[in-house]
């Protein structure tokens, strides 16, 4: 069977983690592998609605995805998880719970500062944070804890989309996952 892989792609908000994973599992789709990505948003509507954004929450929410991720890589899948997963325990733990069941895991720090990020803006969030709208936002009033040996880390300020999803793809093909 086909080797399946969780491919976390961690940031902040407005990093470019879906850009990124859209990108690349058109690019993989297209040439047959069998793609699944678990977008943090549908999540929060469904596996994980009624979380908020405590810490336990955000580590509960986690947890779940990397739960449904390990099944799916377990069956061949190679999955991109577009999700901020703020803190290096619970990053930690899915990529053990990985490795115990012998399934790759693969971690991409989507590195983009927050200057850029809060330029992009794609949901109004560090709008609605500046304007006193919402709190706990992450890498503003909320934490995110760096990734310290990501497998990959992409600044993508001053690249293309196609050249971000490339620099992943290069990685995945290294590791012989992209088929
Ligand atoms: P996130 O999922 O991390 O919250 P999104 O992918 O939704 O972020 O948004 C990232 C935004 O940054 C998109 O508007 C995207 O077009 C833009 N962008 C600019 N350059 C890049 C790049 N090199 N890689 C990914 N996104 C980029």
């Amino acid at each position: 069977m086909t080797t399946g892989a969780t491919v976390w792609l961690t940031g902040l908000p407005s990093a470019g983690k879906t850009t990124i994973a859209t990108a690349l599992a058109d690019t993989l789709r297209a040439a047959g592998r069998r793609v699944e990505v678990l977008d943090g948003d549908e999540i929060r509507e469904f596996l994980s609605a009624g979380l908020g954004f405590t810490r336990q929450d955000r580590d509960t929410n986690v947890q779940r995805i990397g739960f449904v991720a390990e099944l799916l890589a377990s069956h061949g899948v190679l999955v991109l998880v577009p999700v901020i997963a703020p803190y290096a325990d619970s990053r930690e733990a899915v990529r053990k719970r990985h490795q115990a069941q012998g399934t790759g895991y693969v971690e991409v720090h989507v590195a983009t500062p927050v200057d850029v990020c809060s330029v992009r803006d794609v949901k109004g969030l560090y709008a609605r944070q500046a304007a006193g709208e919402l709190t706990g936002l992450t890498g503003v009033d909320d934490p995110y804890e760096v990734p310290e040996n990501p497998d990959l880390r992409i600044e993508t300020q001053g690249s293309t989309v196609e050249q971000s999803a490339a620099a992943v793809h290069a990685l995945l093909a290294e590791k012989g996952l992209t088929i």
